[in-house]
């Protein structure tokens, strides 16, 4: 049975806190006002969902999430006197009168004002009073006051409210034309003459009709929606990404790389992928790479694979000498995701690149942010102390041995530690983890690259070591644990790279895209390091997801299955996937911030496609879609409406003239 006080409940989490609103005012009135009672009957079921709904004569009730963030920046306080332009249904008034002393409310159609003070009525909210007539001119009688909230866009703040405010009284108001985008503003009073404004970013309002607002004959056709929820505008939304989407040239054109020039100046580029096996995705991602490291000084190329196995790779293109004794990289499952022709191609135009810069610290890097490879680990971290301190190498052993029985297996450790009452070697690993780090200056002097590789293998032992011991009971633990790990890697990275230092980061869009805006973060309280990028590097974080609509793509059906190129399905119709497909434009860039109208009617949120190593077509829906908010999620998408599989390295691409094949090891 729909309840529809777990569905507020879940709204004021979900929608409301977790998207950073925190004035326990805001949230509990939030918890208080039945939005269902300001729906029409045939809409009550969507009243918790995250959009406007249409409330009759063309107008709608507004984003819950929109009407809590005006009212937080509004800062109401109990007993302040507010005026609300733009009643509508009443929810917002009604939100309102729950925290402050008293409303006043007046709304420009007469029908929508009666039904809005017969709500009040019924729901026995007795301290607002509602009045239709034309809010941009305010309410005289009623003012000075605390707060006003404006919820239809104008050409400007009206002079009338301003002068309506309380000085230190703060009037919130959307501003802009839908064609041109909108901005939220918030004028506070300051003095008797003076007032101060702050932009709140962009929004998306039914426009502002009245004395100080737009005149209504002077709209233009679609500056009158009919209803603006997000699907019945004047322009589809394929017609909208179609006008907004950057199309993108051929991989080898240097003006593909070009498009890429506006996120040059961040700190770390992360690139995505919407499944592990598409040639598209790695050709993009090294023609943007190669633009961000010849243009923009980035160094550090990081990626969602194992450590020691891209340490081998980093060791080639930066021309030190490979290692004989250790196993070519690559070898497990899935072997198709570094060992593909593409990759192989941006390995040597790494490597090439290397060539004239004497400075090693100035070549590009190639690291690997993952955990799996425990056992590589070990033995790099025994290697390297065999050579700088035999003495402490034979400790290391002694430690590490505990892990022995489970180095092939090691996704076996958990159950061992946890149901047969195996020993846990936690304590070892940390110990010999902080014994390493504590003779960093020792061992650094010897060989400062070297150190830093067996430093970030003994970290990773120690992870490892939790992850597999927690992975056991599964879920959202062993999943944080890794994406923190791969993020503190990539700090870790940077710190060593030294100041000023860039990254560009190439992993699954589920590990890209900003958790808290899809089903992993919402439902699943799992992050990533597209978040935790966020959160640490702010706007010096781009963060770029990519997608494809159809075509083949390398995958398995099952883990350490064998590799297989499967048809990818054409895209569910109530995907992002589909409207970019819709959109008639085969490859694109599409720029988040480019138009603030468009970003505002994809927030909505929609399925979104994850194709891992392993995908199921026959159960594609249950399998591989998520619930997301793209403009969220990722500040661009790049997308390729038809896509092709990567071809596996075989022996018939061995190249002559590479020493040993290496670092394939064909
Ligand atoms: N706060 C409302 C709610 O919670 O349902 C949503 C309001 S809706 C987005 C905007 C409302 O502003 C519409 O009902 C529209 O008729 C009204 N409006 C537009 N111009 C107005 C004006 N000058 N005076 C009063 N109301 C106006």
């Amino acid at each position: 049975m729909y309840d529809p006080s777990l569905a507020r409940g879940r709204m004021v989490d979900i929608q409301i806190a977790q998207r950073g609103i925190h004035d326990p005012l805001v949230l509990e009135a939030m918890r208080m006002v039945p939005r269902e009672a300001f729906v029409e009957h045939d809409f009550e079921e969507f009243a918790y969902e995250d959009t406007p709904l249409p409330i009759g004569k063309g107008q709608t009730i507004s984003q819950p999430y929109m009407v809590a963030y005006m009212i937080e920046a509004a800062e109401i306080d109990p007993g302040d006197r507010v005026l609300e332009v733009g009643t509508g249904s009443g929810y917002a008034a009604a939100v309102v009168s729950r925290i402050a002393g008293r409303v006043h409310t007046i709304e420009r159609h007469a029908a929508l004002a009666a039904t809005a003070r017969q709500r009040f009525e019924r729901l026995g909210y007795d301290n607002i009073e509602v009045r239709a007539g034309d809010g941009t001119k305010g309410w005289r009688d009623a003012a000075p006051f605390d707060a006003i909230l404006v919820a239809a866009a104008g050409p400007g703040a009206p002079l009338a409210l301003q002068e309506q405010l309380d000085i230190g009284g703060r009037l919130v108001i959307p501003v802009g034309s839908e064609m041109d985008g909108q901005r939220l503003l918030r004028v506070t009073r300051t003095g008797a003459t003076t007032y101060e404004e702050e932009d709140l970013g962009g929004v998306q309002f039914v426009p502002l009709i009245g004395e100080q607002g737009w005149a209504e004959r002077s709209l233009p056709e679609d500056h009158r929606p009919a209803v603006v929820t997000p699907l019945a505008r004047g322009r589809s939304l394929p017609e909208m990404i179609a006008a907004t989407a950057e199309s993108l040239p051929d991989f080898a054109d240097p003006a593909f790389g070009h498009l890429f020039d506006r996120f040059g100046d961040r700190q770390v580029v992360l690139l995505g992928e919407a499944s592990h096996g598409t040639s598209e995705f790695y050709r993009a991602r090294a023609a943007i790479t190669r633009r961000l490291v010849e243009k923009h000084g980035f160094s550090v190329v990081a990626v969602e694979a194992d450590w020691p196995d891209a340490a081998a790779i980093d060791r080639y293109v930066r021309r030190r000498t490979g290692r004989a004794e250790a196993e070519p990289p690559f070898q497990r499952f899935p072997t198709w995701m570094w060992r593909n022709t593409d990759f192989e191609a941006f390995v040597s135009w790494m490597r090439d690149r290397n060539e004239g810069i004497a400075d090693e610290n100035r070549r590009i890097g190639f690291y690997g942010l993952d955990i799996y490879n425990m056992s590589g680990s070990i033995a790099a971290v025994l290697r390297y102390l065999d050579k700088v301190d035999p003495e402490a190498a034979a400790a290391a052993r002694q430690r590490y041995g505990c892990l022995t029985p489970w180095q092939k297996e090691p996704s076996t450790y958990g159950r061992a530690v946890l149901s047969a009452g195996y020993r846990k070697c936690e304590q070892a690993v940390l110990e010999q983890c902080r014994d390493l780090l504590a003779r960093q200056l020792d061992y650094a002097r010897q060989d400062g690259t070297d150190f830093l590789d067996a430093a970030q293998n003994a970290r990773l032992v120690a992870a490892a070591e939790r992850y597999y011991r927690i992975m056991y009971y599964g879920g959202t633990e062993s999943w944080n644990l890794r994406d923190r790990h791969m993020f503190e890697t990539l700090e870790h990275l940077l710190e060593a790279r030294g100041p000023g230092s860039k990254a560009v980061v190439w992993a699954h869009n589920s590990h890209i895209g900003d958790a808290r805006f899809t089903e992993m973060g919402t439902i699943r309280e799992e992050l990533n390091i597209g978040q935790l990028c966020r959160e640490r590097f702010g706007e010096q974080a781009a963060l770029i997801g990519f997608g494809t609509d159809s075509g083949t793509v390398a995958a398995a059906s099952d883990w350490d299955a064998p590799m297989q190129v499967m048809r990818v399905r054409p895209s569910h119709a109530d995907s992002y996937e589909r409207l970019c497909h819709d959109s008639g434009v085969s490859r694109f860039l599409l720029d988040m911030d480019r138009d603030a109208a468009l970003r505002h009617r994809l927030l909505e949120r929609r399925l979104e496609r994850f194709i891992g190593v392993i995908y199921r077509p026959e159960t594609e829906l249950r399998s591989h879609y998520a619930d997301a908010s793209l403009p969220r999620q990722f500040d661009a998408f790049v997308w390729f409406d038809k896509t092709k599989a990567v071809t596996p390295l075989g022996p018939e691409h061995a190249r002559t003239g590479v020493p040993e094949t290496y670092p394939f090891g064909l």
